[in-house]
């Protein structure tokens, strides 16, 4: 083992002692336990792995790191318009852990767990009980991608796809690359951010190894998440010749400043990493404090494309259920 891989198991030793317990949390950031909200806890449960938290700031309670997954009294509040399924997607579920949105694409949910539990996430009340993957429902997943020639890409998503160990990983990838008519893998995940020793040398084998081509799109919301061991992490899938792009939600009070989305941009392009989509906020019930307004929000872009070149401006998008794309909200994005 040299220095530029992790040892293989050290992700997971990271996954088990992420804190849990929003008093630690806030104890070890030295701030005051009635920060955190036991009903929001009790609702979504707070967890972080220890590497992000040495990446906020003690004392600061507007630590745009902290308020992505502290409890908050704000999610108790109910809105008119926020719904546990915003996207509906319990309507595009043809079979256990499948969903079927768009027509080339498919998305599998490869795990109910992540190893952050961000507080905004569209599938903070997804039924995971009833979408495991198991072995039958595996065969189920395949035979249902079998059976539809359209079907271009299989995307791994979750929970997080990268809590599930790298040699159910590989069958999963090898059960895939065995479907004629997929060309693409794709990997939606937040690990290499949050627990950067989980790219591992096996990840990385078994996303090279494979007929299929490998796209991993990161989700990283603030400059500040990215330290070293990110950009090592990275590093470590660019290197292997794998395309690495980012997605990011627009959250208020965390990076609706155009300086914030611009070092977000430049710091990720550091390492090779394209900026790919800007969503705004899905509407989850217990998230409304999140929200920034579509206006602000093209606001918030056009002033970002004066600012750096095209390539470096993720495109702004909502997701609207029913629909058979991404709707995009900035249709005028000119290269400049
Ligand atoms: S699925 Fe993604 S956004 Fe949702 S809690 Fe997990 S890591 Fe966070």
């Amino acid at each position: 083992m040299n220095a530029y891989w992790p040892a293989p198991d050290a992700w997971q030793q990271a996954l088990r002692t992420a804190i849990t317990d929003p008093t630690e949390l806030l104890r070890l950031l030295q701030l005051p336990p009635s920060l955190s909200d036991q009903d929001a806890q009790n609702s979504f449960d707070l967890r972080v792995p220890r590497a992000l938290v040495s990446r906020m700031e003690p004392g600061n309670p507007k630590d745009p790191l902290l308020l992505q997954v502290l409890p908050s009294a704000r999610e108790m509040i109910a809105t008119p318009g926020y719904s546990n399924d915003p996207l509906a997607e319990l309507g595009s579920n043809p079979s256990a852990g499948v969903v079927h949105k768009y027509r080339d694409r498919v998305l599998l949910i490869t795990s109910g767990g992540c190893a952050i539990n961000c507080r905004y996430c569209f599938r903070r009340h997804f039924p995971y009980q009833q979408n495991q993957l198991g072995p039958e429902q595996w065969q189920q997943a395949l035979t249902y991608i079998g059976a539809n020639p359209e079907l271009s890409e299989a995307i791994l998503s979750g929970g997080d796809p990268l809590v599930t160990p790298d040699t159910r990983l590989s069958r999963m990838i090898t059960d895939l690359a065995g479907i004629g008519h997929l060309k693409r893998i794709r990997i939606h995940t937040r690990l290499p951010v949050v627990i950067p020793e989980r790219v591992t040398r096996t990840l990385v084998e078994a996303l090279t190894a494979t007929r299929l081509q490998a796209v991993v799109v990161l989700h990283c919301n603030h400059p500040r998440e990215v330290d070293d061991s990110v950009r090592t992490a990275i590093t470590r899938l660019r290197d292997a010749g794998i395309t690495v792009l980012n997605q990011a939600v627009l959250l208020r009070d965390i990076n609706d400043s155009v300086d914030t989305l611009q070092q977000l941009s430049e710091t990720l392009f550091e390492v090779g990493v394209l900026p790919y989509y800007l969503f705004v906020l899905d509407p989850v019930a217990g998230a409304a404090h999140f929200d920034v307004s579509d206006n602000d929000a093209q606001k918030l872009v056009g002033e970002l494309q004066t600012r750096l070149p095209g390539y470096l401006i993720p495109r702004l998008a909502r997701e609207i259920p029913g629909r058979p794309s991404k709707t995009l909200l900035t249709p005028d994005q000119t290269d400049v």
